[in-house]
């Protein structure tokens, strides 16, 4: 066996044939548009948004043109006014204080524990203000949601939820995105349906509803949307809700609905490779993993681990030692963002006081990216490799000591 992995970490599993078929049939018709519909049709974007809702569970849902336009549409739907501020994870992605500035809001960035997820004391003593969290549920990883909603429930907080990474997810038996009042799902070709963009907002409240499907561009041809409330719930808002144009179309919704039926088969075979990699990497000397808590129904499409308290030196050789291997990973604390890297001092539009204890785990971050293209002796592999050269450098870090 060659000891270089091979394989292309930014490869996606190809679009099924029922998928493409389902396009080629919109592409056919000609009528791509979601309000462009026949006499009596439904049309694939009102499926897709009437079976993501059964699918997670909630009354309302409404197809968008991306996550990001959908977090925006959720936080200008509850009110949320320029100079207003949002709390919302110091460790996430780039658009999710984008999200925030684009509604002119200004995020407060709350830290994140060794365990990944959102530091519940600190949302605690930032909870006063701002009366809206952006909550972001970042590489997968889920915090206690209910110590969460009854933090949030006390202080008076609403939450929107930032499930680009949980869709397929829970917290106990709670679909992920099911806590907070509405909740914003990506389809980006990253994330864990592929439709190269899009975005799902769903939410059990009808106001909130009307609202976003308004603001997602719906004029008066909401009564033809799948999963919205009511015609009187529109009455209140119709007039009052300004047009931010981000429909989804039918060409999007039709390779998506084949994969929502398929994604429960491909949140285990993420799992799978997941868990693979952890075992192997657990006992790595001088590598922290992340260990999920009980309750957590993880979707394993990403893998992080840490690097605490190694030098910047240090971190870059190991990680140039795994990519001269085949193994590519990206270290979340670099000070110049890469690709799609990121931390919370990299957005100078949206300044905040230091966090020393959030800084050391973000400066530890390593992230790597499972696609389902691997097999899962490729992750067995690509973890040994990953066990060998962090633990040479750990030990050589020791050695010099
Ligand atoms: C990708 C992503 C988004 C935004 O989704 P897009 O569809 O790319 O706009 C939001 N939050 C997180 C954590 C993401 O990874």
């Amino acid at each position: 066996m060659s000891d270089v992995f091979t394989g292309n970490f930014t490869q996606q599993e190809s679009i099924s044939e029922e998928a493409i078929e389902a396009a080629v049939a919109v592409l056919r018709s000609g009528r791509l548009h979601r309000y462009n519909l026949t006499e009596g049709e439904v049309g694939e974007t009102s499926l897709l948004e009437r079976e993501f809702a059964a699918y997670v569970g909630a009354k309302y849902c409404l197809a968008v043109a991306s996550g990001g336009y959908a977090m925006g549409c959720a936080l200008r739907a509850m009110g949320v006014e320029p100079g207003d501020k949002v709390l919302t994870n110091a460790f996430t992605l780039a658009p999710v204080p984008g999200a925030i500035a684009s509604v002119g809001a200004v995020p407060v960035f709350v830290g994140v524990t060794e365990d990944l997820v959102i530091d519940l004391e600190d949302l605690k003593a930032k909870a006063d203000q701002a009366d809206v969290l952006m909550l972001s549920h970042m590489r997968g990883h889920i915090c206690d949601m209910e110590a969460l909603m009854a933090l949030c429930d006390a202080t008076g907080v609403r939450v929107v939820e930032d499930c680009a990474h949980t869709m397929g997810g829970a917290w106990k038996s709670t679909a992920s995105g099911r806590w907070g009042r509405m909740a914003c799902y990506s389809t980006q070709t990253y994330k864990h349906m592929n439709s190269g963009e899009g975005g799902l907002l769903i939410s059990d409240d009808p106001e909130l509803m009307a609202r976003a499907t308004m603001l997602s561009g719906s004029y008066m041809l909401y009564g033809r949307n799948g999963a919205v409330p009511e015609a009187e719930v529109f009455e209140a808002v119709k007039y009052d809700t300004p047009n931010v144009s981000g429909r989804m179309d039918h060409l999007r919704a039709a390779i998506l609905r084949p994969q929502l039926r398929n994604l429960d088969h491909q949140v285990a075979a993420w799992n799978v490779r997941h868990d693979v990699i952890l075992q192997e990497l657990r006992g790595t000397p001088g590598l922290t993993v992340v260990e999920r808590a009980e309750h957590e129904h993880y979707v394993g499409s990403s893998i992080q681990f840490l690097l605490l308290d190694w030098t910047e030196h240090d971190i870059h050789e190991a990680l140039a030692r795994c990519a001269a291997r085949g193994v590519e990973l990206k270290w979340f604390g670099g000070a110049e963002p890469v690709a799609f890297t990121s931390r919370y001092d990299s957005w100078r539009y949206a300044p905040s006081a230091p966090m020393p204890k959030t800084d050391r785990i973000l400066k530890g971050i390593v992230d790597m990216r499972i696609p389902l293209t691997f097999s899962v002796e490729d992750c067995a592999f690509i973890a040994q490799i990953i066990r060998a050269e962090v633990g040479a450098v750990f030990q050589g870090q020791k050695g010099t000591v």
